[in-house]
């Protein structure tokens, strides 16, 4: 076994026993919880080695790096290539690319946005499953991404009336110097606001290397880990 192949299977291992003790503190089974494993700035070597540990899901945060590292993982994986996630905010003018590799867009946070991915789906002869991405802080700040909280009924409904894309659920992070636990509990009401107009609409994304299990408690359905599991991200050159 590789050196790196040893330490990402560690790093998985105790990510998974965070996740089984966050579980079962939350009367939880670890069935109901997808981990996206985070691989932004690692390369496609390393989701061929996380796939073969059992990885499924991926998650990348922009176009350029992801649409690269797709097609290679595609060439190295074919069938076995997992699931790809977009969770980064994403610019109206890289919609069309997103929607040709990308299965799950965790970032949609506005109409003209959604419109965008749905017209770039189309034309790819694809649909795309998307989450909205709700801005938790409470002091509100436009260049962060994330539609504030009583906006969420009104893209939801905008975003169904898209032919390609299927309304799935809500994303959040945790705003940063905030409790994670209050932040979490917050997205659960307003999931629960969007799932009984939207029953389809079950996937609550939330949690990251941080606050897993905050997460965990108040019902993420999945994860989006990186650091605990690739390590520290080399900063951006
Ligand atoms: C990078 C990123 C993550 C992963 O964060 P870690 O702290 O490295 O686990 C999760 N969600 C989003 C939106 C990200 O950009």
């Amino acid at each position: 076994m590789t050196e790196r192949r040893h330490g990402l299977a560690t790093a998985l291992e105790s990510t998974e026993r965070r996740i089984a003790a966050a579980c079962a503190a939350a009367g939880r089974t670890r069935d109901d919880i997808t981990l996206i494993v985070v691989t932004k700035f690692f390369p496609a070597s390393d989701i061929e080695i996380l796939v073969d540990l059992g990885v499924r899901h991926i998650g990348e945060n922009r176009d350029q790096e992801a649409k690269a590292k797709v097609a290679e993982v595609a060439e190295l994986l074919g069938e076995r290539a997992p699931t790809v996630h977009f969770i980064g905010q994403l610019q109206r003018n890289k919609a069309g690319s997103v929607a040709q590799y990308a299965d799950v867009v965790h970032s949609v946070d506005r109409d003209r946005l959604a419109r965008a991915l749905d017209a770039g789906a189309g034309r790819a002869g694809r649909s795309l499953d998307v989450l909205l991405q709700v801005d938790l802080d409470p002091m509100p700040d436009p260049g962060r991404g994330g539609v504030r909280p009583d906006g969420v009924l009104d893209l939801a409904e905008r975003v169904s009336a898209c032919a390609n894309l299927r309304l799935r659920g809500v994303m959040a992070v945790a705003p940063l110097g905030a409790d994670p636990g209050s932040a979490f509990a917050r997205l659960a009401r307003v999931h629960e606001e969007v799932r009984v107009a939207y029953p389809d609409a079950v996937v609550v994304s939330a949690g990251m290397s941080g606050d897993l299990e905050e997460a965990i408690a108040h019902g993420a359905t999945h994860l989006r880990v990186g650091t605990a599991i690739l390590g520290s991200r080399a900063p951006h050159r």
